[in-house]
């Protein structure tokens, strides 16, 4: 899809002010993938409606060569998008894809899938992320759902100010997202910020929103944000969106939505609203019934 400059952008009168800087938690997950969990299982309540950000990125194949071999999950859906290197997805309803370089993975989880998500390079660089956002309770146990987009297929545009921008969910000037939800209204953005240049963006105050930056470093409400970090936006009445101002070049995610203010009950890679779901999971899952 071409970028073409959009007019009559987005204004913010006032932006929202960074609340907290995190940095996240290095870990492991599937075969021994290394990781960073920047959105944790403590701030799940403070993000609402996403549960989980993992960022990957590493040129040393024994980082990543392993993948995820096949696994359950029930209750949510997983968003993967990839910035360098090529994974294959299998599932357990059928869908297969091959997730390389911009592209992204939209996948509902819903009642339950089994899948694997497994590197298709042996060398270079892997770097991505793995967003999981909430289901409403009445459609965690919904019909898994499943989109592959490459990175030509997501719409995108630039600025005037020649911020390009990749909208992954949600709508940005004027612009529909690949992927649109009613309940959460996810927004999820893919900066491009220039030196020089500042990005706006609308956002509801109610809606819980975040950056991670992920090259060079920014500015929000005159505090620096630096690359490998999350900024978790205040939610402040007065506020109307968020400005992300950039000195030097920089690369930014901003994820926002709607938050569910419903119980949210975690078992691994279950997410249901009470622990006797989670048993029903594990039970599913155990005899054959989840997927
Ligand atoms: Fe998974």
């Amino acid at each position: 899809m071409t970028s073409q400059p959009i007019h009559g952008s987005e204004q913010v009168r006032q932006s929202r002010s960074v609340e907290r800087l995190v940095a996240g938690k290095p870990t492991s997950d599937g075969a021994g993938v290394k990781l960073t969990r920047v959105l944790t299982q403590p701030l799940q309540r403070r993000l609402d409606p996403f549960l989980m950000l993992d960022a990957f990125a590493s040129d040393n194949p024994d980082d990543y060569i392993g993948g995820f071999p096949d696994h359950p999950h029930r209750g949510f859906e997983t968003v993967t998008y990839m910035i360098a290197g090529r994974m294959q997805h299998r599932d357990s309803a059928g869908h297969e894809g091959l997730l390389e370089n911009g592209g992204v993975q939209w996948m509902t989880a819903g009642r339950g899938v089994i899948h694997s998500e497994i590197p298709q390079q042996e060398a270079g660089v892997m770097e991505g992320f793995q967003l999981w956002l909430n289901l409403p309770a009445g459609d965690k146990m919904s019909a898994p759902w499943y989109r592959d987009f490459a990175a030509a297929d997501l719409p995108r545009f630039d600025t005037d100010a020649g911020v390009a921008v990749t909208v992954i969910a949600g709508e940005s000037h004027g612009v529909a997202g690949a992927v649109t939800r009613e309940a959460t209204a996810p927004l999820y953005l893919d900066l491009h910020l220039p030196a020089g240049t500042r990005f706006c963006q609308t956002l509801p105050a109610e809606h819980n929103a975040f950056v991670y930056v992920y090259r060079g470093e920014v500015r929000i409400g005159g505090e620096t944000l630096p690359a490998s970090r999350m900024a978790i936006l205040a939610n402040e009445a007065a506020a109307d969106g968020v400005v992300i101002e950039a000195a030097g070049e920089a690369r930014a995610l901003l994820i926002a939505g709607r938050p569910l203010n419903e119980p949210i009950a975690q078992y691994g890679p279950f997410v249901m609203n009470t622990d006797q779901e989670i048993y029903q999971a594990l039970n599913d899952f155990r005899d054959g019934r989840l997927a």
